[in-house]
């Protein structure tokens, strides 16, 4: 009898913390959703289609950048929401016929290694008709759910690379890409070029590091040392930094610029016909873009007829990201970090 008292009460004890758990998960979700108003300016711009565009578009970044950054020399005792780890699904492909991934390479990224061949020429690890999928600036409603559909379809992986700001509005978006098994890096907090006469070296280390912060608090989880400079401008300043903290490097061998692109089949076309001619590569393409993630189901089938093969890269190990900037950019986003009282708990009607 006792000892069924006893086991009563805990169990009572344990539902209680998961009760509350999960209000402070609610509670942090709520929070994460009402960010954009409290934090941000404006969503960082879809990639221009001319070189013009992009010179103000940067400009526009750089200067939302700014007052963004600017209070993130502040230290604050905050701590980063806990949020509970999306599970990968591990069901077996129910497709027969699916492309799949045919291999997994694990990158050791000490030292800042770059791949892509448009800029950087050492590393040639891909083998004939091996492509890498990667996908830039989202995420996105809409688009990226209907890529990661596309590629579940298939039974492959590819490589994200999110923008900060856009991991902070659509932080359920960005969890759906983890927990569907893909690799996940970071392009920035903002988009900024990061080459630019007007970027301060203090500037797009700013920009590096909150935007894996910001990936790391939609993900709840460390991204992987792998990043990608916006409209891949590799600055020298920003590429030395990046070496100092071990982080790999992406270009591409093969652009789809499907940024540009004037319907899905253009962007088919243009990959098939680089890839045709190439005959491998890592292949860069916009979870942001509707065109891309309508060319997806095509392009993958596309792929497999040709007989192409997905390798997926993953990082031996999770970057640290830096505390200052995950405890700013909690800060900024004003998410609770000393109450986790559920809102009915503080505000209650009592009069209608
Ligand atoms: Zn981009």
């Amino acid at each position: 009898m006792r000892s069924n008292a006893l086991g009563l009460m805990l169990g009572s004890v344990v539902a209680a913390i998961m009760i509350a758990g999960g209000w402070f998960f609610a509670t942090s979700l709520r929070a994460d959703q009402a960010a954009p108003q409290a934090m941000a300016a404006k969503p960082a711009s879809p990639q221009p289609s001319s070189s013009t565009k992009l010179a103000s578009a940067d400009s526009n970044l750089t200067k939302d950048d700014l007052d963004i950054t600017g209070s993130l020399s502040g230290k604050s005792t905050a701590q980063l929401a806990p949020l509970p780890l999306p599970v990968p699904q591990k069901s077996a492909c129910a497709n027969p016929d699916a492309l799949g991934v045919a291999r997994v390479v694990e990158i050791d990224t000490s030292g800042g290694p770059g791949f892509g061949f448009e800029h950087f020429k050492q590393l040639d690890f891909l083998t004939d008709k091996e492509v890498v999928l990667t996908f830039d600036d989202g995420p996105w409603p809409g688009n990226t759910p209907a890529v990661l559909k596309a590629l579940d379809d298939e039974c492959t992986k590819a490589l994200f690379f999110p923008i900060g700001k856009h991991a902070t509005y659509h932080p359920e978006i960005l969890r759906q890409v983890l927990a569907q098994g893909h690799t996940i890096g970071a392009h920035t907090w903002s988009h900024a070029n990061l080459n630019s006469k007007k970027m301060t070296e203090q500037q797009a280390k700013d920009e590096v590091e909150k935007g894996f912060s910001a990936v790391k608090l939609a993900l709840g989880a460390a991204p992987s040392p792998f990043f990608r400079f916006p409209q891949l401008q590799h600055g020298p300043a920003a590429m030395a930094y990046l070496g100092s903290r071990n982080v790999a490097m992406f270009s591409c061998d093969l652009d789809s610029f499907d940024f540009r692109a004037k319907d899905a089949a253009q962007i088919v076309n243009t990959v098939m016909t680089k890839l045709d001619k190439q005959g491998k590569g890592i292949i860069l393409m916009h979870d942001f873009q509707k065109h891309t993630a309508e060319a997806l189901p095509t392009l993958l089938g596309r792929l497999k007829a040709g007989g192409y093969k997905v390798v997926q890269m993953r990082a031996k190990a999770p970057l640290q990201t830096l505390a200052e900037y995950d405890e700013g950019l909690v800060k900024d986003m004003k998410l609770p970090t000393v109450s986790a009282r559920a809102l009915s708990n503080v505000v209650q009607t009592v009069a209608q």
